[in-house]
């Protein structure tokens, strides 16, 4: 670890501790939160930062663990804690069963780069597949942690189909797990994601009142009206991307075109999976708009937008 464990940051509201992850929580890293119930302590999404913190005996007896949704970054801090349930929704709990499972998650349609991610699991994420105490919960399902302490699950898929938010209560902390919030935007580019269940997801928790909302990455933990300023911005990337692609489709295009113009990453960005993220999300996106009758296939696997739309 680059990080020294005197450098992160932890930050207590009530009965909940954010333990900051390096950098801020950017991507590999990210923020966990350590809820301290009467009865007992829960971990949401133990991220690399978890690591150096249990090593320096700073956290707690933890009793349960909970993941938001099963992604590398979120899960990373899991194998500190093999003797504890581990809770997942019950869509993405069957990811961790496996190394095979987990890869089915992202299923990126280029065999090296699944190769080198599967390598980048083990290595960098210490992703410890489990299949014996793995739980899952649903929808609605709550988590009494004792003396009036909770974590209500609000099912929020898009990022993966088992993606949900966790709301802490009496702190009054809504955890968004991996609705963060950036200027990146929604990642929708695995084969377990779906745009727009996102959509849906993000009206969702727009909704939801809180005193405290609480993302994995860096843009950290934000009041409400800095939530709902800053969900607005994140939830206009998608139309962004896809009026950049109307654009770009004036021409007949091929998904490889679209791919190697880049809507989601910046061109020249190093990202060693933008081609199959690229893919994925922007399928999604001619696929709407096939629907919508606004762009049509001219010949297999090529697009451009409906003349009506040029005109
Ligand atoms: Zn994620």
């Amino acid at each position: 670890m680059p990080d020294a464990e005197d450098e992160l940051i932890d930050r207590e509201i009530g009965h909940t501790t954010v333990l900051f992850g390096a950098k801020q929580g950017k991507y590999p890293h990210g923020n966990s939160l350590l809820v301290r119930g009467a009865e007992h302590s829960a971990i949401i999404d133990p991220s690399l930062a978890v690591i150096p913190r249990h090593r320096a005996g700073r956290l707690p007896a933890v009793h349960l663990v909970i993941n938001s949704h099963c992604h590398e970054d979120h899960v990373a801090g899991n194998f500190l804690f093999p003797d504890v349930p581990w809770w997942l929704h019950e869509a993405d709990a069957p990811g961790i069963a496996s190394l095979d499972a987990f890869m089915e998650i992202y299923s990126y349609d280029d065999e090296a780069v699944n190769a080198a991610f599967r390598q980048a699991l083990v290595d960098e994420f210490h992703v410890t597949p489990r299949a014996e105490g793995v739980l899952s919960y649903a929808d609605g399902h709550v988590f009494d942690l004792g003396g009036g302490v909770e974590i209500r699950v609000i099912h929020t898929p898009g990022h993966t189909r088992g993606h949900c938010a966790l709301h802490v209560l009496p702190d009054d902390v809504l955890y968004l797990g991996d609705i963060d919030l950036s200027s990146f935007g929604p990642y929708y580019g695995d084969a377990w994601s779906d745009l727009e269940d996102f959509e849906r997801s993000l009206e969702k928790v727009r909704g939801i009142e809180a005193r405290h909302y609480a993302t994995f990455h860096h843009i950290g933990v934000v009041d409400r009206e800095t939530f709902l300023e800053r969900l607005s911005r994140f939830a206009a990337v998608i139309g962004q991307r896809e009026e950049r692609l109307i654009e770009f489709l004036a021409e007949p295009r091929s998904l490889r075109d679209v791919s190697d113009h880049r809507f989601v990453y910046r061109p020249g960005d190093p990202v060693p999976f933008a081609g199959p993220v690229e893919r994925r999300s922007m399928a999604m996106h001619i696929d709407r708009l096939v629907r919508q009758g606004r762009v049509q296939e001219l010949t297999a696997g090529r697009f451009q937008v409906t003349s009506d739309v040029v005109d």
